[in-house]
């Protein structure tokens, strides 16, 4: 028999399992308990995580909550499930779909006076549930690893994210495109719901059910929804106007650091603006606006410059969700509209911060950041390298290596100039703090974490927890460690990621 944790164990801080979106009943989820994978070990841990949940060291040293995290036992007041939504997948409604590998094993609720809000646990890759369609509810290492620290990484970013508190592993083999073995991610969020749920009811004709959903979004997420006098006083308008903001401001955080998704379908999008569901994601090494980082996107719906549009176009889809509700079409469309020009102010902050420029408006060289992203594409320079060579100088460099970076030098020292008649206009040093700390040294590049997976593989887990140091603090220096923040080799143009996972 397989250890039940205790209440005392559970939560060292004294969390408790709330569980309103199984208090929403079994029209949204299935009950189910985990399938956990056999003799699971861990391969890596989320300290960070683990504190937003009031869980020490020690439980992640634990043979209960290594049991527990690898979908065996049972945690005391939680209630597993998996949830059901539908979805547009490469832009066609592909009907219903579900936690297919994931369970949702409860909602915390932080004890009186702790200031946190709630937090969803959710597991990943533990078993078959009634939404697995074709697949075997299983989570290969390989993508595990990847989700994990790329969860970690856009944190540190700061980039709306689920966040990530383990990976277990299991020698149960799993099949791909090759053998492989199984993991369990543990994730954790303030909620896992979807632009995909709204659909599912909306597309259903369910709208009591609909409404139901939308009112515990509201409540426990949007709760200003309730009381505005925006839109006429309509709630569901004020939703959709919310995660439109929501969702604009994520996506302007992607594309500044270079994150590309991959797979945008309408059910990886998170109703609260979070980043979800990494699988074939990547962070950009040279810039290029229409890398395509999911081997199987073959039409480059999901490239890196398309993105802010499918975001709207996703949006659109949860409008269209949400009509019965709104009842009014131009209100809805009055409330997506505001995502362009949200998206495109966000976008112009965070470059103007990854400038050093933040409170400059730009107005005496408009296209001062259009003109460089041109010449990054060009030059195909390396867009993360590019940023940090940028800052040193402004902190008073010499700029040699950032001039290297471009074959058509007297275009970027053009650019250069223009650049720096702004830059004289800001405090010495106050351009150079800012631009340390709005451009990483380190990002999950894809071959650091296929490098960290082949080690993984043979069971030495140690690159996993570099990456994960480094990326935790992506904006420090970390003396000794300059390899993980160099150019990528050239085998990393051969990776192929696809939606396999
Ligand atoms: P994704 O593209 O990973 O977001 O997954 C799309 C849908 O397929 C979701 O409903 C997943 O739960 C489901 N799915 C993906 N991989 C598996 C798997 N190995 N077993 C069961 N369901 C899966
Ligand atoms: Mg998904």
């Amino acid at each position: 028999m397989l250890p039940t944790l205790t209440e005392r164990a559970q939560l060292d801080a004294g969390w408790r399992w709330a569980n309103r979106f199984a208090a929403l009943g079994p029209d949204f989820y299935t009950e189910l308990a985990p399938q956990g994978v056999p003799e699971p070990y861990w391969v890596a841990a989320s300290r960070a995580t683990a504190s937003l949940l009031g869980l020490g060291e020690d439980a992640l040293a634990s043979s209960a909550w290594l049991q527990a995290l690898a979908g065996h036992g049972h945690l005391e007041g939680a209630r597993p499930l998996a949830s059901v939504y539908s979805g547009h997948q490469f832009g066609v409604w592909a009907g219903q779909l579900g936690d297919g590998r994931a369970l949702l094993l409860g909602e915390l609720a932080p004890p009186p006076g702790h200031g946190a809000g709630s937090l969803e646990l959710q597991l990943k890759g533990s078993g078959l549930t009634p939404y697995s369609r074709m697949g075997d509810g299983r989570a290969v290492l390989r993508s595990s690893i990847r989700e994990f620290l790329c969860s970690e990484a856009m944190h540190a970013l700061g980039v709306p994210t689920t966040r990530a508190l383990s990976v277990i592993g299991s020698d149960l083999p799993v099949y791909r495109e090759e053998p492989e073995t199984a993991a369990v991610v543990a994730r954790v969020a303030p909620s896992f719901i979807r632009f995909g749920h709204f659909e599912h009811f909306s597309f259903g004709n369910q709208h009591d059910l609909l409404r139901q959903l939308a009112d515990h979004v509201i409540d426990q997420h949007y709760p200003a929804c309730r009381s505005t006098s925006a839109f006429g006083g309509n709630s569901y308008a004020a939703l959709l106007h919310a995660v439109a903001l929501r969702t604009a401001q994520m996506v302007a955080q992607w594309q500044a650091v270079g994150f590309c998704h991959g797979v945008m379908n309408t059910d990886n999008m998170s109703i609260l603006g979070l980043t979800i569901d990494y699988g074939p994601f990547q962070f950009l090494d040279t810039f290029d606006p229409g890398h395509i980082c999911n081997h199987s996107d073959h039409s480059g719906r999901y490239a890196f410059n398309r993105q802010p549009q499918v975001a709207y176009w996703n949006l659109f889809c949860l409008g269209q969700a949400l009509l019965p509700l709104i009842e009014d079409q131009d209100l809805a469309i009055a409330a997506l509209e505001p995502y362009k020009s949200s998206y495109a102010d966000a976008f112009a902050r965070h470059m103007r911060a990854k400038l050093g420029l933040a409170d400059l408006t730009l107005e005496s060289d408009p296209s001062l950041i259009e003109d460089l992203l041109q010449l990054l594409a060009r030059n195909r320079v390396d867009y993360t390298i590019f940023w940090r060579r940028l800052s040193h100088m402004a902190g008073g460099t010499d700029p040699t290596t950032l001039r290297e970076l471009f074959g058509d030098r007297p275009a970027f020292d053009a650019w250069l100039l223009r650049y720096s008649e702004l830059l004289r206009l800001i405090p010495q040093g106050k351009a150079a703090d800012l631009m340390l700390k709005s451009n990483p040294k380190f990002v999950l590049r894809n071959h650091l974490a296929e490098e960290a997976i082949a080690a993984a593989k043979q069971k030495d887990y140690s690159l996993v927890q570099t990456l994960l140091t480094l990326l935790e603090s992506p904006f420090d220096e970390h003396p000794g460690m300059d390899a993980y923040a160099d150019f990528a080799p050239a085998w990393a143009a051969g990776i192929a990621i696809s939606c396999s996972s």
